[in-house]
């Protein structure tokens, strides 16, 4: 990971909503990130955070309407990406940046062999079919998949979900992207193939030195996946942190509440305590801080209900927007 220079990504203040027949839900209000060349910065929330909102909005992906960004900047490699057309952006798609998603059934064509599917994605940025055909199959075997050359003819129904999803990794790294964002990519899987699908992450993103973007709502993959952490709640980033300062000393008690909600080996009770409540509506947020009616310390505290918290540096390498941020610098077992 090399941060001497500056961000390979910075969001800045995005703002994305959606118009319903209900009212505008603030899917995304206001989220700002960085991304070093090479780094993981893991994105953790609960469904409706807006983890995958934010990756969709960065991407040109936002389905428009009933979306529509309203603010902000995703300044990638010097450009606006909000600012490109949609030539540019199907160019930076694909070439700069890749995404992985959760279901590789809906990513790949199941009337096309996965192989033609690869050697596609090469020839949308060159113009060798045998040469292409032929990096497809190194790349089939790169992420794992056995007797490459065979499994190259064959349709996603003939793969299993865990090599379907390492052959969406295939695609995603065939152009040598600089940055991969990958949605969830092992909640379709068996718990056994999740561990594998992530290893293959891994190598392709030493393979091809690219920063990741990790959408997850299992903070236990953080620890072992992740350099940065950028936790969601209600369409903000609510905590930002390096992985291991996060996990020692969290400081959004957020944050807290899904640390002590996971399952832990020394857990002799084996009770799991989940946040009490749900998320709010996006449409008529809460009125001060969003996580007020389910937080543990907020304790009445006129301020948690009429002041907006910001997200501040609370210590170098370390952000909260909780006003009382400084009362949680204890140590939360993990
Ligand atoms: Fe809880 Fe108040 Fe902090 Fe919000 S600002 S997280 S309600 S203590």
């Amino acid at each position: 990971m090399d941060r001497s220079g500056p961000p390979l990504l910075s969001v800045e203040d995005l703002i994305t909503e959606f118009h319903t027949a209900d009212g505008v839900v603030h899917a995304v209000d206001g989220v700002s990130y960085e991304l070093w060349p090479g780094e993981t910065l893991a994105v953790v929330g609960e469904s409706g955070s807006g983890k995958s909102v934010t990756a969709m909005s960065i991407l040109g992906l936002v389905q428009q309407p009933p979306g529509r960004i309203v603010g902000g900047r995703v300044m990638f490699e010097g450009r606006d990406l909000l600012r490109l057309s949609r030539r540019e952006m199907r160019a930076v798609r694909g070439r700069s940046i890749a995404m992985i998603f959760q279901d590789p059934m809906t990513s790949l064509n199941p009337v096309l062999t996965v192989g033609f599917q690869i050697t596609e994605a090469i020839l949308a940025h060159d113009t060798d079919r045998g040469k292409a055909e032929e990096r497809a199959i190194a790349l089939l075997s790169t992420v794992g998949v056995p007797n490459a050359k065979e499994r190259f003819s064959q349709y996603p129904h003939q793969y299993s979900g865990g090599m379907r999803q390492r052959a969406l990794i295939a695609m995603a790294i065939a152009n040598g992207p600089r940055l991969l964002i990958a949605d969830e990519p092992t909640t379709a899987l068996d718990v056994t193939i999740q561990a594998q699908v992530f290893e293959t992450l891994k190598l392709a993103q030493q393979e091809t030195q690219a920063a990741m973007i990790l959408i997850t709502h299992d903070l236990g993959l953080v620890a072992e996946m992740a350099d940065r952490v950028a936790v969601m709640y209600a369409g903000r980033v609510v905590e930002t942190a390096g992985v291991r300062e996060l996990f020692h000393a969290p400081r959004h008690p957020y944050t807290v509440g899904l640390m002590r909600s996971l399952p832990r080996l020394d857990n002799r009770s084996g009770h799991l305590m989940p946040i009490p409540g749900s998320p709010p509506s996006l449409i008529q947020p809460p009125p001060g801080c969003p996580f007020h009616p389910r937080c543990a310390s907020y304790a009445g505290r006129s301020r948690c209900h009429t002041e907006r918290p910001a997200l501040r540096q609370v210590e170098p390498n370390h952000a909260s927007a909780c006003h009382f941020a400084e009362d949680l610098a204890r140590k939360v077992p993990t």
